[in-house]
This record gives structure tokens, sequence and C-alpha cells, in this order.
């Protein structure tokens, strides 16, 4: 199992609507893909998207990474002795998560490959099916509640509404506009992406528990470095408070566990830096009896494919955020994860069950 070659190509999708958070707006789906191939010339995959508000990415950085650091250190190297590869690739630089994460899937797509068993099976095989949330862009609260209503249309009974823009008081606006017009039996989950203060957070949470907006949790409240500030929130709140762009790191999430700061975590590859890490953390959350939520940055059906790959395989990985394929024009990709309405499957193929790249790629 010798790594021969690693090469990197860059891909872009246009998205169906544009995807507005309080982070961001995103109307292309850019990646670099990677493609690694071994001694026998079998070949593993792997993406990371530019997500410069979130991991401080860039599509050169990416590339940089990939080609000028994780390359020299992989040629050449043994897979069976993967563990290792996972130490050094981690040393090799600080941050630069998503390029460790398209590395990691695509080693990991390989290793699986070689046991003849599809990734998630691989890494334990906690379930065979996974179901998705769909995302509500932040909008004016008609256009939310429209948008809403047609992707419950489309099958998804699980919405994840993006909150965090202007006014706290527009926020409950779009959630009451969105609660009466999909009803009280869809589940609604809030995403607010650091857009909120500690104390507005908690009367804006109060006053939704109040007038039983039924939320099932709320994302990533205030900003990703305050954590005594999570902690307040979740600490004068009964609805579940769930950490993201605050947990990165192995180290992160041990920092939020102690601390109790919230009550779940969303782990995902691209803040991990791929599943050699987010398994760590997976296993940290569960000896705290946390669960867990995965979801991706704006990806193709790759990045997401690994993503699904690794939530299946734990069983307190019990959120799904996987529609960012969903959301995209085109598919890249032949094989991998098929979707069927909000219901996501796997290949019975190896690894990550991909055959090829389309096109958009060399
Ligand atoms: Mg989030």
């Amino acid at each position: 199992m010798i790594i021969r070659q690693i090469e990197t190509f860059q891909v872009a999708v246009p998205l169906k609507k544009a995807f507005k958070t309080a982070l961001r707006t995103v109307t292309v789906a850019e990646a670099i893909y990677v493609r690694i191939q071994l001694e026998d010339g079998r070949e593993g995959y792997g993406e990371a998207p530019p997500t410069h508000v979130i991991t401080g990415e860039s599509l050169a950085s990416i590339q940089f990474a990939i080609e000028k650091v994780f390359k020299p250190i992989l040629i050449g190297k043994d897979l069976r002795y993967h563990d290792q590869l996972f130490q050094a690739l981690h040393l090799s630089i600080v941050r630069n998560t998503s390029a460790k994460a398209a590395i990691d899937m695509a080693l990991y797509d390989l290793i699986s490959q070689e046991a003849g068993l599809p990734l998630f099976q691989y890494l334990g095989g906690a379930r065979s099916e996974l179901t998705t949330d769909y995302t509500v862009s932040v909008n004016d609260p008609h256009e939310m509640a429209n948008d809403a209503l047609s992707y419950i249309q489309d099958g998804f009974q699980t919405l994840k509404v993006k909150v965090g823009i202007g006014e706290i008081e527009e926020d409950i606006k779009r959630i009451k506009a969105i609660r009466e017009a999909v009803g009280s039996d869809i589940k609604i989950r809030l995403d607010a992406n650091q857009g909120w203060n500690p104390k507005e957070a908690v009367k804006a949470i109060l006053q939704m528990e109040q007038e039983q907006l039924k939320i099932e949790f709320i994302e990533q409240p205030v900003l990703a470095h305050d954590l005594e500030g999570l902690k307040f929130v979740t600490d004068h709140t009964l609805t579940p408070i769930m950490a993201d762009e605050s947990v990165f790191s192995l180290y992160d999430a041990k920092r939020v566990i102690e601390m109790r700061a919230a009550d779940l975590i969303n782990i995902k590859l691209m803040k991990a830096g791929g599943i050699y890490q987010a398994l760590k953390i997976a296993t940290l959350a569960q000896s705290h009896d946390m669960k867990c939520m995965t979801g991706s940055m704006i990806e193709t059906k790759l990045g997401v494919g690994a993503a699904a790959h690794f939530a299946a395989s734990q069983s307190n990985i019990i959120y799904y955020d996987f529609d960012a394929p969903l959301m995209l024009k085109d598919d890249l990709l032949e094989g991998g994860i098929k979707y069927q309405g909000a219901n996501i499957t796997f290949d019975a193929a190896s690894g990550l069950g991909i055959k090829q790249i389309k096109k958009g790629g060399k």
C-alpha cells in the first residue's frame, strides 16, 4: 500500500439558490479535489472547500498545504502504518484543517478499500442509513417561510433555519413565520452562526420557549471564542445548545465539555482536519454521554459523502446536516452516497464508493 502520487485539481459548481448565513453568502461551491494513487493503481479521493470566514482557508492555501507540505511527507509511504501518517500530517502544519481533511478522507478511502468494506462499516457501522435536514437561508420572514414550505413539499421533515442577522426580534419573526407555514410536526433547528450576544440570546430563546415555537436545538448562538458566553446561554435556557464554530480540535471539544459550555457538538471534518481527529472528538463526547451532529461546509458529494460515512459509523452522532450537495446544480461524481429525498444510503462498494470524477476536474 505504497503511496505513488497525489494530485490536486480545482472544481466549481453553481448553487441553485444563494446560501446565506450570518457569516457569508455563497453562490458557487468551489473546492480543491485530491486524488491519491497507490503503487497498485488504486485511487482514493478527497475534497476541501475554501471557507475563509470559518477555517481561514482559500483555494490557494489548500493547494499550497497539499502540494508543498503534505505531498513530500506522504509520497513513498506505506498506508499499512497509517496512524504514523496521520500523526505526521497533523504535525506538519498548524490549522489548515480543510486541506488536512481532504488528504485524510482520501487515505481513509484507500484504507477501507483495502479492507474490502464501505468506509462507514470500516469505521464502526453504527447505522446504514441517514436522514438529513434542509437549510433555510436567512432572508426576510416571508421568503424564508416560502422556502421552508417548498423543502417540506420535497420531503424534508427537519429544517435547519439560519438566523443571526439584524435585530434579534427580526429572527423571532422569521422563526414564527416558518413555524406558522410548516405546522407543528416539522422539526426546526436554528443556527445563529455567532450572530447573537449572550444576553440577547437568552432573552430570545426564553421567548421562543414561552411561545412554544418547538426549537429542537440552537447552533452557535454567540461568538466562537466566547465559551463563557456560550455557557451562559446553555445555563439559562432549556433548549439544547450546540457548539459549532467553537469546536475545531479535540482540545476545543475537551474545554467545551469540561466547562459544560454546550449540550451538543457539531463535528465537521473540515474543522477537525478529517476523520482521524473527528473520531477522537466523537469518542470524547461519548465518554461524557454527549450526542453530536455532523454537518458540512458548502461541499460537493465527495466531502459530504466522507462526512456521512463518518457520521453513520458512530452511535452518538444522531443529527445530520448533509444537504449541501442537494443545493448544487450539478453532481461531479459517479458513485458515492445516494440521496432519495431526505434519505442518504451508501453504495455496497468498498471505501467511499467513488467510481470517477465526471467533469469539472482534470
Ligand atoms: Mg453551524
